[in-house]
């Protein structure tokens, strides 16, 4: 969050966003006079307005706004500050009960009233409003915007408030950089996971089930199934060892690890058993984290130097009650599937744990089609250092040592001041994808909290107790989230090995339905995905189909087909390689799917 307002504090088109929404709020003035302004920000990427009025303003109504809009940009009003005394503003603003409410607050933090005035009294664009700037020096500055829905907002945004109107907008410096903007709007819209879940049957959300929680459909499971089986591997290849934990846990587990004190709010509520005995535990929660398990392995009995470091993996199930404002799709749940693992080892083996795990989260964001990562340093906020739990030293040590990490490896970064969670720094990897968003996926965080909170310790080379260090990691985050951001970035055509179906077969005619079979044999003992579509169609409505199913290959086989022991090849992105003998396109898609490619050919 800390982050997110920082960026947006130092975006140099902040100002220029801010005044388009000045913009937008006078002409709506002077299109309702009746319509009283509330506030107006700007956000990534553009602004928003709030404002009460009883006509509903409908989508069909923004081209008039807008083309107003453009008259006071191009009439080049000069913006200006000004600073007034509370009287003065509560005169200035005696007509509208938000603004008098907002000086008031102003007035009772004891801050100076200050407003930005628009054009000149005789202009017909006048406008004065309650603002803190910072604004652009004139209207004209504003040099391409978009206003892009509208929608309803709470007053404040709390539901027992009045319920207001919002316009959403886009402005940027050039009417390219919108039009690029633009365009990856509409990307994303045709991307959307929830959109392409539906139509390619993926997964569903039941309001039987319940918000955030996620059902995986048989297509979406073999996506999947193939990256846990990959995910696996590789954690045995790189000397991982495998656990597997509860879903629940006493409350006395979740009071040492600190849950109870920290994370309460994000822990579905506590189950009561009753009790059975005087002196059995009988309160349990659904565990929010695996980390405390997998500490409890770590403590079932006493642990040699010689032990480390202990790198224990889980595809861990953990539930959090997220906000149901802020749940969407897979991307935001209540239920997930973590692709966990704890590092426990000793301090002269941090320095090589971190650069494994980071080899590790390069490659695996790598073989699942994200090239390009931006790499965050999350580091404590130094002016909130009560905040944190950990010696001084050690904060200073570890942020030092993540840092060393990154600039030995010529890794490009940004430090996230404020970023870190409360029991240390971390460094995350966030996967772009295709349209240039941002998806959270790797991180590695340095724990100072749970080692001793639990009282974790290996027994050192002269018999003494000491405390390990121990690194919480995921790479992929959620199974959920990281899938969902797939079927984005592919826009749901997967790669071939993770492709639900491979191959479609589609026989020309009723008569070739036979030999469609055979082949799908053929491929079936390679464990290549096919189906064979032997529905009474047309071949060409056959093929749209399985382009629509976004599966890779589509084999046609006819007559000739058959004659030569061959398939004829075409593509999902429409191109056709023609007639192949069977065999050869076996190999070949066999090849592809061991090598994980993510090419078709
Ligand atoms: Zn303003
Ligand atoms: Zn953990």
């Amino acid at each position: 969050m800390s982050k997110i307002k920082n960026e947006l504090k130092n975006d140099p088109l902040m100002p220029l966003r801010h005044s388009a929404e000045h913009v937008l709020h006078c002409v709506m003035q002077r299109l309702y006079p009746d319509l009283k302004k509330v506030m107006g920000p700007p956000i990534e990427d553009g602004f928003y307005f709030d404002f009460d009025l009883d006509y509903k303003i409908s989508p069909d109504d923004l081209p008039k706004i807008e083309a107003e809009m453009q008259k006071m940009i191009d009439a080049n009003l000069p913006i200006v500050k000004k600073e007034v005394s509370v009287e003065k503003a509560k005169k200035e603003f005696g007509d509208n009960w938000y603004k008098l409410e907002n000086i008031k607050e102003i007035e009772s933090r004891g801050e100076k009233v200050s407003t930005y005035v628009t054009g000149t009294p005789e202009s017909p664009y006048y406008d004065v409003d309650l603002c803190a700037g910072p604004h652009v020096e004139s209207t004209g500055r504003i040099k391409a915007f978009k206003l892009l829905s509208v929608a309803g907002a709470y007053y404040k945004g709390d539901e027992k408030n009045k319920m207001l109107q919002r316009i959403y907008g886009a402005a940027f410096d050039s009417k390219e950089a919108l039009d690029a903007y633009l365009h990856n709007l509409e990307e994303a819209k045709k991307r959307d996971h929830r959109k392409l879940g539906k139509e390619l049957d993926l997964f569903s959300i039941d309001e039987y089930v319940g918000p955030g929680l996620i059902l995986w459909h048989p297509k979406l499971s073999v996506v999947r199934e193939e990256i846990e089986l990959y995910w696996r591997q590789e954690h045995r290849k790189r000397g991982y060892e495998y656990v597997y934990t509860p879903h629940v846990g006493l409350a006395s587990l979740w009071q040492t690890s600190g849950h109870l004190d920290f994370f309460k709010e994000g822990m579905y509520p506590q189950m009561s058993m009753g009790s059975k005995s005087e002196d059995e535990q009988t309160t349990y929660y659904v565990k929010p984290m695996n980390c405390p398990f997998h500490v409890r392995i770590y403590k079932s009995r006493p642990r040699s130097y010689r032990e480390l470091p202990i790198r224990w993996c889980e595809l861990g199930s953990v539930y959090r009650y997220e906000e149901s404002g802020v749940l969407h799709g897979m991307l935001r749940v209540r239920g997930f599937t973590q692709d966990d693992a704890h590092i426990i080892c000793r301090e002269d083996q941090f320095v090589e744990e971190v650069n494994s795990i980071l080899d590790f989260g390069l490659e695996i964001n790598r073989i699942l089609g994200f090239d390009k990562l931006n790499v965050y340093l999350s580091m404590r906020d130094p002016e909130n250092k009560s905040k944190y739990v950990g010696e001084e030293r050690v904060w200073q040590l570890a942020e030092k040592t993540l840092e060393e990490i990154l600039v030995k490896r010529n890794i490009e970064f940004k430090k996230d001041v404020g970023g870190a969670k409360f029991y240390g720094p971390a460094i995350d990897l966030k996967a772009v994808d295709v349209i240039g968003r941002e998806w959270q996926g790797t991180t590695i965080q340095l724990d100072m909290n749970l080692p001793a909170r639990f009282g974790m310790a290996y027994i050192d080379q002269n018999g003494k107790e000491v405390a390990p260090i121990m690194l919480h990691r995921t790479l992929l985050g959620s199974m959920e989230r990281f899938v969902g951001t797939l079927i984005e970035h592919f826009g749901g055509a997967f790669p071939v090995w993770l492709a639900p179906v491979q191959v479609a077969i589609i026989p020309i005619s009723e008569k070739n339905n036979e030999y469609a079979q055979k082949v799908s044999k053929i491929l079936k003992q390679q464990n290549i995905r096919v189906e064979v579509d032997e529905r009474d169609e047309m071949m060409q409505a056959k093929i749209r189909d399985a382009q629509m199913k976004k599966v890779p290959y589509m084999l046609v086989v006819g007559a000739k087909e058959e004659s030569e022991g061959a398939v004829n090849v075409r593509l999902r992105d429409g191109k056709t390689l023609g007639m192949i003998k069977t065999e050869e396109f076996t190999q070949r898609v066999a090849q592809k799917y061991l090598t994980k490619g993510l090419d078709l050919w």
